[in-house]
């Protein structure tokens, strides 16, 4: 009954739904639901074309069977591949492994949290081991503590700035090395090449979350990740209106990542692929633009006397400002993108980090980062919020720390706004 196997339709052609005399004498719901195929595009088109599919017809029950058991002949069900989802995860791939020697393959999720565990659980079993930054993203490391416990993986949490105490917390058997590029809200810069030798010389693998780098900023794989992972949520997407993750690796680590990630479900609908990707076509003018607003913004209110801290690895006294100006990418002028987030802490610690948030005007106070807004928020209440005070201090974090993901406003407006928040301290 179908067309699947015709050349491309013109417009207006009917589907194969028999002689006219037979089509004639079928019902209007049969009718109704057998409706023409859209049309084949001989073109390409410059946009990722939008398969909103949970399901795909075959010609013939072999070729079903065929495609379920070979992926590359084709597509099976919505939760196990999807051409629009297939495009951003390689969109992705093309971009971080644009400077590494093989190939390199994607897998898309559902969400950046979604990756994070898909990027992780194929490589990991009861009693594996599992070594970790004490600082990083909270719901990781409630998945670490959490989820990843409950099934019996030995998670050890250590200070990522000390190469030396991470390479004192591998062990033979340690299966996994985890790291962020960049750290919320220290801005910590990870050590790429160092923790790639530690941990492949326990024969475990690099696992790296790039989602505050892009790969516009660094791209991990470069410098000896194995494994690297996106909350695409953020500059991916940049736009704050879509919600997925990504991961990127050599093709039989990704052909293991994708089938742990059928089993799971987690994977990401087909119009935020498309968001996602085309979200892509922009994110070096974003990022870069974004880059150099943080550098001025940081460099404006370091000196300012409401300010206690400014933790930005674009200021020289930053302590990851030398190995970001080796690990990250110079942009077009020739310069070190630091990445666009900072972190402002003011004097009078709790109390002070809200009524920077509330003094601001033009940054918005809002989740999320990446996008073309100035968002900020207040660490201690929002994003750290799990962390207790002896916490806080443990992971260098001050009780008024303000996080800036900064936008693609008018640098001087943005400043200008951020100079009257603080000025309105008192
Ligand atoms: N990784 C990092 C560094 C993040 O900041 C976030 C979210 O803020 C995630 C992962 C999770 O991403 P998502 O919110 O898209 O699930």
């Amino acid at each position: 009954m179908r067309g699947h196997e015709g050349s491309p339709r013109s417009d207006g052609e009917r589907p194969d739904l028999g002689e006219p005399a037979r089509r004639d004498r079928l019902g209007e719901s049969t009718r109704a639901v057998h409706l023409p195929d859209p049309p084949r595009v001989p073109q390409s088109t410059l946009s990722a074309p939008v398969y909103r599919a949970a399901a795909f017809a075959f010609s013939s029950g072999q070729e079903f069977a065929d495609v379920l058991a070979d992926p590359a002949l084709g597509y099976s069900y919505g939760r196990v591949d999807n051409p629009t989802v297939d495009a951003f995860a390689a969109a992705v791939a093309h971009l971080e492994g644009a400077g590494v020697p093989g190939a390199v393959a994607g897998q898309a999720f559902a969400s950046g949290a979604a990756a994070v565990h898909g990027a992780l659980v194929p490589f990991l079993a009861a009693g594996a081991h599992l070594v970790a930054p004490t600082a990083m993203y909270g719901t990781t490391l409630e998945l670490f503590r959490s989820l990843f416990g409950r099934f019996g993986v030995r998670v050890d949490l250590v200070d990522f700035t000390e190469t030396a105490a991470v390479a004192a917390a591998v062990r033979d058997g340690t299966a996994v090395v985890y790291a962020e590029t960049l750290v919320n809200p220290t801005m910590a810069v990870a050590d790429l090449p160092a923790l790639a030798a530690i941990a492949h010389d326990a024969g475990a693998l690099l696992v790296v979350d790039s989602t505050f780098a892009s790969p516009v900023v660094c791209r991990p794989l470069e410098h000896g990740a194995d494994v690297v992972l996106h909350s695409a949520t953020k500059y991916l997407g940049g736009h704050s209106d879509a919600t997925g993750g990504v991961v990127v690796a050599r093709p039989e680590l990704v052909a293991r990542i994708r089938a742990d990630r059928i089993l799971t479900g987690a994977m990401l609908a087909p119009d935020e692929a498309f968001l996602l990707r085309r979200g892509i076509e922009t994110l070096p003018l974003r990022v870069d633009r974004a880059c150099a607003s943080a550098l001025a913004l940081a460099r404006a209110v370091a000196g300012h006397p409401n300010v206690l801290r400014v933790d930005y690895p674009g200021l020289p006294s930053h302590p990851g400002h030398a190995l970001a100006g080796r690990l990250f990418d110079r942009g077009p002028a020739g310069a070190t993108r630091y990445g666009a987030c900072l972190t402002i802490t003011p004097r009078g610690g709790h109390a002070a980090g809200l009524a920077l948030c509330d003094n601001l005007r033009i940054a918005l106070v809002a989740s999320s980062l990446g996008g073309t807004h100035t968002k900020v928020s207040h660490a201690a209440t929002t994003t750290h919020r799990q962390l207790d005070a002896a916490d806080l201090d443990a992971a260098g974090i001050d009780p008024g720390a303000v996080r800036f993901s900064v936008g693609l406003e008018d640098p001087d407006d943005l400043v200008a706004d951020v100079v009257q928040a603080l000025d309105a301290l008192g």
